[in-house]
């Protein structure tokens, strides 16, 4: 079949998926077989290039909130029969001192927190809030989707057959290009109803690890506290604290307590 045949027939049998507990269909183009190993190589990058903190406490404290995130996860993917979408992923959280106010987490489970976020986060369960927003959109695969509607965008049809495994270079540099790594990584804006999807998604896994899914609000308006102030920080520049968002999380609310059972039970 032609090239052009081809990417049709790509884009229709095979580049969709579904956003799991959302149940949004999504433009899937890289699969996770391309995508996984370029955020893996990325995020070791970032590592090295980074001070990662030795406060025993502090980092025990981002592995215990990451590992109950992932557990509840792997859970609820299990539930639903969804277990091969997580096939490839190689959990890690890491504890990075800057005073940045940023957190993140790139395609495959790879988490990092900046120290600068732990003071608005005030305790274990509104890291939960964070870690939890950051690891959905990694399930959700919105830098996957990102980069596919980049792809389509910028590059066009043609490319784009090149990009689907002719020319593995070519595509690698497509993907960086699409999704601005290397500069931008930690700080990839994404659009207002990914960030929505991702509070929903988190609220649900925080409260199915077993943290209180009422604490995302409180975190939420620390965050807008801190909307006026001099320089506002790189993680609202990328996630809006706004009335709107509180107001959004406050109604997924009841959905998210039927999943919140307390540890001591
Ligand atoms: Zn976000």
């Amino acid at each position: 079949m032609n090239k052009t045949f081809y990417v049709i027939f790509l884009l229709v049998f095979v580049a969709c998926s579904t956003v799991p507990i959302t149940g949004r269909k999504q433009l899937k183009l890289i699969p996770n077989g391309q995508l996984l190993p370029m955020s893996f190589e990325q995020y070791t990058q970032v590592l090295s290039e980074s001070k990662l903190s030795t406060d025993e406490e502090k980092v025990a404290m981002i592995k215990r909130v990451g590992q109950k995130i992932q557990t509840a996860a792997e859970d609820y993917y299990k539930e639903n029969y969804l277990e091969n979408d997580l096939v490839g992923y190689d959990w890690e959280y890491n504890l990075i001192v800057s005073d940045q106010v940023n957190a993140w987490c790139m395609p495959g489970g790879k988490v990092a927190f900046y120290t600068g976020i732990l003071p608005i986060c005030e305790d274990e369960t509104g890291i939960a809030v964070v870690m939890g927003h950051e690891v959905a959109h990694a399930l959700a695969n919105h830098g996957g989707e990102r980069m596919s509607q980049g792809m389509i965008t910028q590059m066009g049809m043609g490319t784009l057959g090149a990009a689907m495994g002719e020319n593995p270079t070519l595509t690698k540099q497509l993907l960086l290009q699409s999704i601005g790594m290397g500069t931008q990584l930690g700080v990839l804006k994404f659009s207002r109803s990914n960030e929505s999807e991702a509070d929903h998604i988190g609220l649900i896994l925080m409260a199915k690890a077993g943290y209180n899914p009422e604490a995302a609000t409180s975190f939420w308006e620390r965050m807008a506290a801190l909307s006026g102030g001099q320089a506002p920080p790189e993680f609202l520049s990328t996630h809006p604290a706004s009335e709107t968002r509180v107001k959004d999380l406050e109604a997924l609310m009841p959905e998210a307590l039927e999943y919140y059972k307390p540890e001591n039970k």
